[in-house]
């Protein structure tokens, strides 16, 4: 046996092991065929069954209202940066639209969007290096808007939106690529929502767009057909080879969640796994979380040392501690430890203990 390895990584990031078992097991012959997942046609009927459970279980688990369609998109989150605006900027005449500036790829996401319309960025919190949520609000948006645009979770700067903003009629569109499925989603603001799936979800470079269906069929003249959700919609996203693997991982990770107990169940654990990190760094002037306390993810906890010493060998202590993979973004600095759902409450705590005997050593 290994020792015992928590993996702290940002993305692609550690999945459920009982996943990672059944796909062992399976792997070579799937549902007795003989054949493995990977090499099973996607118009087959067996494929159908694995994308129809694992529609069913985002319907189920997140409580999802008709109306909105469930898209296995290519290109994993950033793609969908370009997505969002080529498919929502033609819901009205001005193709405008107005983002809230909260981190690295809410940036890259307004960057890349002002190439096909005119966008507006509200609110910002660049300023203070992203350790907050700024206010976001319906008197920010104008009338003409075809949609406003959030991130819900923060990666990089370790923030999340403890609510969704309410803005009125405008259409809601969230990258929530590392907090999906961590917690409930109140549909009631929310229009669209897409997530990579490597960080809560399961392999990378596919996403998964949930969105209204009146918001379906809008897309601008010049939108390539593999990046029009209608394209998706009509075709059960099939319309060319999609990453079966990716779908079929996604529909255990979500059977797992399930077995959690849903998703105020995992929410309860998440809040448990960020509030033992939380706790030794609030009890301590060793160590200094990066984010404001009032917006603090519960999905990437950050945080510095006092000199970039310390933050080396604590990296690599935590290495052979079986800690990995928590080196800090380097817009950041200091440690990131990335707790998605898949984390255990064991390795938070593992973390939090090496964290107060290394504070103990060298504090
Ligand atoms: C990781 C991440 C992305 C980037 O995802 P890719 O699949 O690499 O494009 C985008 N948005 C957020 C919020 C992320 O955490």
């Amino acid at each position: 046996m290994s020792k015992q390895v928590y993996n702290f990584g940002a993305g692609p990031a550690m999945l459920p092991v009982p996943v990672m078992q059944q796909i062992q097991e399976e792997f070579l012959n799937f549902q007795g065929l003989g054949i493995s997942l990977i090499e099973l046609s996607h118009r087959s009927k067996e494929f159908e069954a694995v994308i129809n459970a694992c529609d069913a279980l985002v319907r189920d688990l997140s409580n999802l209202p008709e109306n909105y369609k469930i898209l296995y998109t290519h290109g994993g989150a950033q793609m969908q940066f370009a997505g969002v605006p080529l498919n929502l900027l033609g819901l009205k005449p001005a193709h405008k639209a107005v983002y809230s500036e909260t981190g690295n790829f809410s940036k890259l996401a307004n960057k890349e969007a002002a190439r096909y319309g005119d966008i507006i960025i509200a609110s910002s919190s660049a300023d203070t290096n992203y350790d907050r949520i700024p206010a976001f609000t319906a008197d920010m948006i104008p009338a003409d808007a075809s949609y406003a645009y959030i991130t819900s979770n923060n990666t990089i700067y370790g923030t999340r939106y403890h609510k969704y903003p309410e803005l009125g009629d405008t259409p809601l569109a969230i990258d929530a690529t590392s907090d999906i499925f961590s917690r409930p989603i109140d549909w009631s603001r929310v229009s669209l929502m897409f997530a990579g799936l490597q960080k809560n979800l399961g392999p990378s470079g596919t996403a998964v767009v949930i969105v209204r269906e009146d918001l379906i069929g809008h897309a601008l003249e010049k939108t390539p057909s593999l990046m029009d959700y209608a394209v998706y919609e009509k075709s059960h996203s099939l319309a060319n080879t999609n990453n079966t693997f990716a779908i079929y991982t996604m529909g255990l990770v979500l059977q797992w969640i399930k077995d959690q107990g849903g998703l105020a169940a995992i929410e309860k654990v998440n809040e448990q796994k960020a509030a033992s990190l939380y706790s030794v760094i609030d009890n301590s002037d060793f160590y200094t979380g990066t984010a404001h306390p009032d917006h603090r993810s519960i999905m990437n906890v950050t945080f510095t040392l006092p000199d970039e010493e310390l933050t080396a060998a604590f990296l690599k202590e935590a290495l052979e501690n079986g800690l990995y993979a928590l080196k800090g973004h380097r817009n950041v600095g200091g440690i990131r430890a990335s707790i998605y759902n898949a984390m255990p409450l064991a390795g938070c705590e593992a973390l939090a203990d090496f964290m107060q005997s290394f504070e103990s050593k060298n504090g």
